[in-house]
């Protein structure tokens, strides 16, 4: 058996089987674009897969060395690749800047950062592998522009053919010309490997009279610069001293560029991957830095606790206590990674999970809860009932005690939501409430929360929660 049938076997133990035959199918047939950047969420939609069991896979896979994990700083003017990093640990607290776009960004770890898989060369070698070997085409739509660009064929046409006005491949080291002629539109000569801009404002009458510029790629970032100019004959300049191969390209900055840019599909973000089981349980403790500290826009929490679990202890003994904990540990951990959420810690007979999206933690509480019914009936036991309580809100993502968990107000407000539960209630917050695909999980099943004021310790104010009878 080959090195990386071993592998496939090894995977077939951990992840669904119908990823992993789909993965293996695009390792040998799959052209080498495909490899490079995989977007799970797309590759699942292709294939009929489970989203979930997809990113399972590929983090197993990522784990067993078959794919590398990529972190891409995205613009979300333009959806360029700002920053590619293979581990979560490098992204810079800060400076982002997109040259095409001429704006600065903090890298939002909410939607701006991709989470990409692409083929490591020992599994199989693809022209990515190489980017300075690239076609100046496929550098744009590999390397350039992050897989949540909807670009297809027609689409890269258009691109090449209507929105550029020129492009060519400059060798380090080395100088050339350009001869263009001027539309009256705003030009951008856009340089994608050392991400420089030259801005030409095409303003005014027409002239015959051949107009100059030059422009330098060095090894530290070209400014970006603009200049007005008149429609007409224009001789560009182009000096190479990046130490790189580099693809100065002239496009017409008008509606068919902003087009083609603006489609979009859905990515896998970094805070989805946080939030994502298999990626706490393969890649514990290895992806942020112990100071490093991400804020996160809005994270759904959902706490659950035991009601009365010492008196449980003392009325059926440890054995069969202990027994009965675990059941309901185990219930509980399935639904909370099955409803696309994941387990941040258990403190005693408590959980803490966390989701994307509040109608996940919703659905997956209310299957809690009859989860913890359905064993009781099972154990002829009325001893199971578990304490809900689920929030949203900013956060941010650090490391506490070689864990990556959350810290903030968010945190705590759901903790003490959970406590405000005496029986099988869950209490929800207007946040979570407001969400309008909760509303409709809600309505589906005719629950209707109830009102009420609650003072939540440790908390100045008084807090408006809902009762999900
Ligand atoms: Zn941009």
């Amino acid at each position: 058996m080959s090195d990386i049938q071993a592998q496939f076997s090894v995977l077939k133990q951990t992840a669904d089987a119908k990823v992993v035959d789909a993965i293996a199918r695009l390792i040998e047939d799959g052209e080498d674009h495909e490899l490079n950047r995989v977007n799970v969420l797309d590759f699942s939609r292709q294939h009929g897969l489970d989203e979930e069991r997809a990113i399972s896979a590929f983090l197993h896979s990522a784990r067993l060395g078959l794919f590398d994990l990529g972190w891409n700083v995205l613009c979300p003017g333009c959806g360029g690749v700002l920053g590619a990093h293979s581990t979560l640990k490098a992204l810079r607290p800060d400076d982002y800047h997109c040259a095409l776009c001429a704006c600065g960004y903090k890298a939002s770890v909410d939607d701006q950062v991709e989470v990409s898989f692409t083929v490591n060369p020992r599994i199989r070698r693809i022209a990515a592998h190489d980017p300075d070997a690239l076609p100046v085409w496929e550098y744009f739509k590999q390397v350039f522009w992050s897989s949540g660009v909807d670009f297809n064929k027609e689409s890269f046409a258009t691109l090449a053919n209507e929105v550029t006005l020129d492009t060519m491949e400059l060798p380090a080291g080395e100088k050339a010309t350009m001869s263009l002629q001027l539309p009256n539109d705003f030009i951008i000569i856009f340089e994608p490997v050392t991400h420089a801009a030259q801005f030409i404002d095409v303003q005014g009458e027409p002239t015959k009279e051949r107009q100059q510029l030059a422009i330098m790629y060095n090894k530290v970032r070209a400014p970006t610069g603009t200049t007005t100019m008149r429609p007409g004959p224009l001789r560009l300049s182009l000096e190479n001293q990046a130490g790189v191969r580099v693809l100065p390209s002239v496009f017409i900055a008008a509606e068919a560029l902003h087009h083609l840019i603006g489609k979009r599909k859905p990515f896998l973000t970094a805070k989805r991957m946080l939030s994502n089981q298999t990626f706490r349980d393969v890649f514990k403790a290895d992806n942020l830095n112990i100071d490093q500290r991400l804020q996160i826009t809005s994270l759904t929490f959902l706490f659950t606790d035991l009601k009365g679990s010492t008196a449980l202890y003392e009325r059926v003994g440890d054995l069969a206590a202990f027994d009965l904990v675990r059941a309901h540990f185990h219930a509980l951990l399935e639904i909370i990674s099955s409803e696309k959420g994941a387990v941040v810690k258990t403190i005693g007979d408590a959980v803490m999970a966390t989701f994307v999206r509040p109608e996940h933690a919703i659905a997956a509480g209310l299957r809690m809860r009859a989860a913890m019914d359905e064993l009781s009936k099972q154990r002829g036991t009325a001893d199971l009932i578990v304490k809900i309580g689920i929030h949203e809100g900013p956060c941010l993502a650090v490391m506490l005690n070689e864990r990556q968990d959350y810290f903030g107000q968010t945190v705590n407000i759901a903790a003490r939501v959970q406590s405000l539960s005496t029986a099988q209630e869950i209490h929800i917050t207007g946040p979570v409430l407001d969400a309008p695909a909760v509303a409709e999980v809600l309505q589906r099943r005719a629950i209707r929360p109830i009102q009420k004021q609650a003072a939540l310790r440790g908390i100045a104010d008084k807090m408006v929660v809902y009762e999900i009878p």
